[in-house]
């Protein structure tokens, strides 16, 4: 399937028509954000299934997986932001300062502008609709620019977010490398762009010529540490869903597991046993590996492992499949740990002992999320007292970016700013400081007006 791009040259009429849309004002009512957020809930409710069928003509993706960590964490956002959007939005007054207080300090939550949101392919909806509730929630115009690595989800929103949306306010540019770069050139209220690190380094760059702010949700090697004293065939399962759901291509799946040495074999064990119930037909539904050139570049990682391939393993170029593997006895310098490998490849990773994998984390860029499965709060802590990272979660995987109520971002080289729910509210609103001084205000502080005397000064 081909995706229509939007013509360069229509690029800056766009952005014009959505900054007399803002600069209308209708926006600033809650109750019309609050329109804009039902009836994005309902184009995703009434087109689930239309977006589920989309998602695996782009990414052959299984059903299941487009339900749960698509279109049902999508609607999830959605209905968030419009069921605390009143209370999000309210004037905050703060704490009472002698001082200050008589001066009615307030601060308003005003919208930025006009937001350009910028996707990545491998959950090309939710990466859309997430942000976008936080926008449209926040009172801005938006600017949605698709991957163009997913055609079909990126037509379907093409398609019906005129039909359920003030076009006025929220429109769609599809396109690549031009299309991306021209929409660049133009200030915005706020840039988000969620992908690559390379890529994020260009839209940084870009920002800061028209001195846009810009957030960035990147990616990294998320590393996994499992305590030999935990629940091991919990951990294996969680491990290896996390792992292979969408073939790999999250970017909180777990990168790499760091175990004892001692322990790999037994730990192994349990993943095998779990990958057995897994996939029980070497044939079953799999999501594919993007295009050609990840397919290449994942597929090239694997071919040049130094370690041992305990499930899995195999490849098929024409139709972009790589089987979930799993490699064990991998050392530090392998190919697999030379990059993110956002693909179904799970490498085990023996270490002397918990505070060389510590060591080794902290060595490298600090990651978009660490895993640690353990019972034993020591563990747990000392795992996550001595790291960086952009979420730390224990027993559980890929969950932590739709759980409600907490912030999702990286820090560092994985990424800067924070969104979903209430944070992506704040991510696209601006925080206006208000006083307004009563005139007996003077009669304390009459002193600061010139002319200057010694007698003015307070010392
Ligand atoms: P990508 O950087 O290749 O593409 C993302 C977007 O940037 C696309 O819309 C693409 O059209 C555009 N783009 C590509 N090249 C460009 C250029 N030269 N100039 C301007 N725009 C350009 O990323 P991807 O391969 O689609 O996504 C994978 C990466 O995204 C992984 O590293 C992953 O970890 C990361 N990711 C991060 C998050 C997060 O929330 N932190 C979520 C999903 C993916």
């Amino acid at each position: 399937m081909s995706l229509a791009f939007t013509p360069v040259d229509e690029i800056e009429k766009i952005q014009a028509e959505l900054r007399a849309g803002f600069n209308s004002g209708k926006t600033k009512p809650v109750a019309y954000r609050k329109y804009q957020l039902l009836q994005l809930a309902y184009l995703l409710k009434d087109n689930e299934k239309l977006f589920v069928d989309a998602l695996h003509s782009d990414l052959g993706r299984p059903a299941l997986e487009s339900y749960f960590l698509e279109t049902g964490a999508s609607i999830t956002e959605v209905l968030d932001a419009y069921k605390n959007v009143e209370t999000w939005a309210k004037p905050e007054k703060p704490a009472r300062s002698v001082n200050f207080m008589f001066m009615r300090p307030v601060t308003h939550k005003e919208p930025k502008g006009v937001i350009l949101i910028i996707s990545p392919f491998n959950y090309p909806l939710f990466l859309c609709i997430s942000p976008l509730a936080g926008a449209i929630a926040a009172g801005n115009a938006v600017v949605i620019k698709p991957s163009d690595s997913c055609p079909a989800v990126s037509s379907l929103l093409t398609e019906l977010l005129p039909k359920y949306l003030d076009a006025s306010l929220i429109r769609v540019v599809n396109g690549a490398v031009p299309e991306t770069t021209k929409l660049l050139e133009l200030p915005w209220g706020h840039i988000l762009y969620t992908g690559s690190g390379r890529v994020g380094k260009i839209v940084a760059g870009a920002a800061a010529k028209t001195l846009t702010p810009v957030s960035l949700e990147l990616g990294g090697k998320s590393p996994v540490f499992v305590d030999p004293a935990s629940d091991i065939p919990l951990a294996a399962k969680r491990i290896l869903w996390g792992k292979f759901a969408n073939a790999g291509q999250t970017c909180v799946a777990p990168d790499y597991v760091l175990v004892p040495r001692a322990f790999q074999d037994t730990f192994v064990d349990a993943l095998k046993t779990a990958y057995d119930g897994f996939y029980p037909e070497s044939d079953g539904e799999f999501t594919k590996i993007i295009n050609a050139q990840s397919f290449a570049r994942v597929n090239g990682l694997l071919q040049a492992t130094k370690g041992t391939v305990v499930c899995g393993g195999t490849s098929d170029e024409t139709r972009r499949h790589i089987a979930p593997t799993i490699v064990k006895d991998v050392k530090i310098d392998d190919s697999l740990m030379s990059e993110e490998i956002f693909g179904p490849i799970l490498p085990i990773v023996p270490v002397d002992d918990l505070d060389a994998g510590i060591a080794h984390v902290n060595a490298n860029d600090h990651p978009l999320a660490l895993y640690v499965f353990s019972q034993d709060d020591a563990f747990k802590t000392k795992v996550f007292g001595s790291t960086q990272s952009g979420s730390a979660v224990a027993n559980e995987t890929i969950l932590i970016p739709g759980v409600t109520g907490l912030p999702f971002g990286g820090t560092g080289p994985s990424g800067s700013g924070y969104h979903t729910g209430k944070y992506g509210f704040m991510m696209f609103t601006h925080l206006r400081a208000t006083i307004d001084s009563p005139g007996w205000i003077d009669k304390v502080l009459a002193f600061r007006f010139p002319p200057y005397t010694d007698k003015n000064l307070r010392t």
